[in-house]
């Protein structure tokens, strides 16, 4: 088998992805239908716009495959948009097409329109001490998680990186930065996920 990580490449910010995971030894699969999850080890749902995203992904059930996967553990990380379509709840946008898999609370667009994009050094524990430069553009932050969902980030009091089992969940791109440390998490979870 190949060491194919799928990237979700309906809408958004997919291509990013590529040259990271590269660097770290895997190709990428651009998964636009059900038969594209088939060889693929991990799955990025990557930013974007969720409700646009939603839409495209219930037109030949690609949707609910994807759900399935997640249904035996697969390991799956969202990039904002993506980590939107993760959510089980959504402030005020409660039914928006998206997985609904990690038991959390995000609120849309919650930075607001004036500061809408904006970077920061973020501490992340579990990829050590020097901070991970995050790229936030009309990012969601987790507004509740239950005590099932570790978190790994917090801005301002607010959760921005999450981890259920081998789901992982960012508020902002980490594909926009040179920096693999979260890549290179995600192929952690992937490799164990595969030993089994
Ligand atoms: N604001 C977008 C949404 O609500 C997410 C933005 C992004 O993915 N960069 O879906």
């Amino acid at each position: 088998m190949e060491k194919y990580v799928g990237i979700l490449a309906l809408q958004g910010a997919f291509r990013e992805h590529r040259l990271l995971l590269n660097q770290l030894g895997y190709d990428v699969k651009e998964v636009r239908r059900p038969a594209d999850l088939e060889d693929i080890r991990g799955l990025i749902i990557p930013g974007g716009e969720s409700t646009a995203m939603g839409k495209l992904l219930q037109f030949d059930g690609l949707g609910e495959n994807i759900k399935e996967l997640a249904g035996k553990d697969f390991p799956i990380y969202g990039t904002c948009a993506g980590l939107i379509m993760l959510a089980k709840d959504i402030i005020n946008h409660s039914d928006q097409y998206r997985f609904g898999l990690m038991d959390m609370t995000v609120e849309r667009n919650a930075y607001g329109r004036q500061v809408d994009s904006f970077e920061t050094g973020l501490k992340i524990p579990a990829l050590g001490q020097e901070p991970f430069r995050a790229v936030f553009i009309r990012a969601p932050y987790i507004e509740k998680v239950a005590p099932n969902v570790g978190i790994l980030a917090e801005y301002e009091g607010k959760v921005v990186f999450a981890r259920q089992g081998n789901l992982l969940a960012s508020s902002f791109h980490p594909e926009l930065t040179e920096d693999t440390r979260i890549h290179q998490y995600f192929i952690r979870i992937i490799e164990e996920y595969w030993q089994k």
